[in-house]
């Protein structure tokens, strides 16, 4: 017998659909993690069952040339029921990975998580929790780091620059244990922003953030895929991402560099004329003045250049948590 469509019937198959979705997403992008992803699913699907919470775990299989697709169909044979899998045409990144995850998330509270098990699987509850007491984004930060010297100085470096650049304020952005309440993660997602900052950017759009220790082990299995020229680009994308601050720097230079020539010009002219000094003087701060003209020059080209690219960027200005004002009486009636 078919169904006739009716209105109540169109809003019970609508409850349906909500009532299937999760309450908690856990994002996951992998790159090549042959080595990992046993260990990780049967930990992290052990640990999100204890939760007893209605959860979905998106891995994103960021272009994986080993055996990573493989074993990711068959543990999504075992756990279709919570296991959704993004497999990208190639390799795009750790963090276009998660943004194409924040994209498909149906749950209200979002985590992310390594593949690498470096962060534990079972310190989520930890984080579920402390989104209960109303924070509405938990960041882990790696109280005892296990990274190479390298590896651990250069995040602290960048840590630093972040902070002093942006004024954004988090313990650790590169530690991807966090979670976040759904409005954080939309914010994220209608940005578009796949650099890598999206940690830094989603602390931004929170209102109530806190920072928790998380433990920190060395890598599982397999090798960091990030190497000095990744780190760098981290850095460069941070300051770039949110700050004029680099072209402000040149603005700066550019001023300082043409006040002083100003003087020596003046200082040789005085010289030329008062003492009759012959040389070379004159000439030299002629070029340095024309010099410090042009380095002021691209320095305000770039301060236009910046404030197209923030127009472009499409950040919002700000982010609105609430409304509170008198109900205009006629539209309630409606
Ligand atoms: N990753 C990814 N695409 C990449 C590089 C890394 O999806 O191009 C994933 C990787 O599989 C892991 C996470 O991003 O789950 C962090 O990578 P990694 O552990 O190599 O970074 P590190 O811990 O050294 O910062
Ligand atoms: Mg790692």
């Amino acid at each position: 017998m078919v169904e006739k469509i009716t209105k109540k019937n169109l809003i019970k198959s609508a409850d349906a659909v909500n009532s299937k979705n999760p309450e908690i997403s856990v994002v996951i992008p992998m790159f090549n993690e042959q080595e990992n992803i046993d260990n990780l699913c049967a930990r992290l699907l052990k640990t999100m069952d204890s939760v007893k919470k209605n959860y979905e775990v998106i891995f994103i299989d960021d272009g994986s040339s080993d055996r990573t697709p493989q074993l990711l169909q068959s543990w999504f044979k075992k756990r279709s029921d919570v296991i959704r899998i993004i497999t990208f045409n190639g390799n795009y990144g750790q963090y276009v990975a998660i943004l194409a995850g924040f994209e498909h998330v149906r749950g209200e509270t979002i985590v992310t998580l390594d593949a690498d098990l470096q962060n534990l699987p079972e310190e989520i509850p930890i984080l579920l929790k402390k989104m209960e007491e109303g924070y509405d984004l938990v960041g882990g930060y790696r109280a005892k780091r296990h990274d190479n010297f390298f590896r651990t100085y250069a995040s602290k470096i960048i840590n630093f620059i972040r902070f002093r650049a942006t004024g954004i304020k988090m313990v650790d952005h590169g530690c991807m244990l966090r979670a976040y309440k759904r409005h954080i993660i939309d914010e994220v997602v209608k940005t578009r922003e796949t650099s890598t900052f999206i940690t830094a950017l989603a602390q931004k759009f929170a209102w109530h953030p806190i920072d928790i220790p998380v433990s920190h082990e060395e890598r599982n299995a397999g090798s960091s895929k990030y190497s000095l020229y990744k780190l760098i680009r981290i850095t460069f994308d941070l300051l770039t991402g949110f700050s004029l601050l680099p072209l402000q720097i040149f603005t700066m230079f550019g001023m300082l560099i043409s006040s002083a020539s100003l003087i020596y010009f003046f200082v040789e002219v005085f010289k030329k004329v008062v003492t009759h000094h012959h040389g070379y003087g004159l000439h030299f701060a002629f070029v340095f003045l024309l010099l410090s003209v042009i380095i002021l020059g691209i320095g305000l080209l770039g301060e236009y250049v910046g404030r197209a690219y923030f127009a472009v960027c499409e950040h919002p200005s700000f982010v609105i948590r609430d409304i509170l004002e008198k109900k205009n009486k006629k539209k309630e009636e409606k």
